[in-house]
């Protein structure tokens, strides 16, 4: 079946379950082509990255989130594609290549990163390193949550990612706010999407050094309490100016400012002695240190993030 003919095939099939109730607060639709044996091993690993992402969000949101699950003739590893749907009822696409195992989609870091997507309103595709740093950074540490990945491995992944988006920093030698509308004409995708990740992660960080401690999670699940379904449209400035009022402080402006017009990769080098990371030849060293241990324990595991008394009208997680 051609590609147009699959995508057609799945639109009859959205129809004739688009009477159905949404009675889960995702709704999951398979390819007919799959038989009951995949569609519930790819129920499962569905649930498993969505249940991780709105516990991390403190609360699902978006409710009767669309999930359309379609088979992939070409491309690399179980998922070789995704996209998030905004228009209509917001949702994913999954595109997958149903000759891998159970285990091998469980390790696949796309499902962890597109409905990480789904914790933010879509601002635009004038600046996705944004909104793709999100969803970057959180991929490998929500697998470690999860427990798919260890911590040393989730950790690693992210260094490997942050090298990724070095190397092609010093190639294209643009700044990120040039670089990043511009990200599909240049091809500089590494460079946009871990810059982004390097941005979070630095504030992750900084957040949780104040004399107060906070972290990215708290502010993502204050921003899903208080703003995912208000349904006005966010641009990158103003989901900026948000997040440094939901942390009280101007950690996300001004960190911004330090990165935007910079052509260097943004520096981590701060985070990672905090965190007893070592960058070493090819690999990442961790530090043995109690101390040190325990903030990367916290940085990977997390804590409850939600404040009481500031859960949304909506709440529960994906399951
Ligand atoms: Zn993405």
């Amino acid at each position: 079946m051609g590609w147009r003919m699959i995508v057609a095939a799945m639109m009859l099939t959205s129809a004739a379950a688009g009477a159905a109730i949404c009675s889960d607060d995702m709704r999951i639709q398979m390819h007919p082509s799959m038989d009951q044996r995949q569609q519930s091993m790819l129920r499962q690993w569905l649930v498993e990255a969505a249940r991780t992402v709105s516990d991390y969000g403190g609360a699902v949101p978006v409710p009767c989130a669309s999930i359309e699950v379609m088979t992939a003739n070409r491309g690399q590893g179980p998922v070789p594609w995704a996209q998030v749907i905004r228009s209509g009822q917001e949702g994913i696409r999954f595109y997958v290549n149903l000759d891998y195992s159970a285990e091998a989609f469980r390790q696949d870091w796309t499902a962890m990163h597109e409905f990480s997507h789904l914790l933010l309103p879509f601002p635009g595709n004038d600046a996705p390193w944004f909104s793709e740093g999100l969803a970057s950074y959180l991929q490998y540490l929500l697998l470690g949550r999860a427990g798919i990945l260890t911590q040393e491995q989730a950790l690693s992944s992210l260094d490997g990612g942050f090298r990724r988006g070095r190397a092609a920093a010093s190639k294209h030698n643009k700044s990120l706010r040039n670089l990043s509308g511009a990200m599909w004409a240049s091809r500089s995708y590494q460079r946009v999407y871990w810059s982004g990740a390097a941005y979070f992660f630095h504030i992750d960080v900084a957040l949780r050094r104040l004399p107060a401690p906070s972290s990215l999670q708290q502010v993502v699940a204050d921003f899903v309490a208080c703003c995912r379904h208000s349904g006005r449209s966010w641009s990158v400035p103003q989901l900026i100016d948000q997040f440094d009022r939901l942390s009280g402080t101007s950690l996300f402006s001004h960190h911004y400012r330090q990165i935007i017009d910079d052509r260097g990769f943004p520096d981590v080098s701060d985070a990672y002695a905090w965190l007893g990371m070592v960058a070493d030849g090819a690999s990442l060293q961790l530090s043995p240190e109690p101390e040190l241990r325990r903030r990367r324990t916290q940085l990977v595991m997390g804590a409850p993030a939600v404040k009481p008394g500031a859960r949304p009208a909506v709440t529960g997680r994906w399951q």
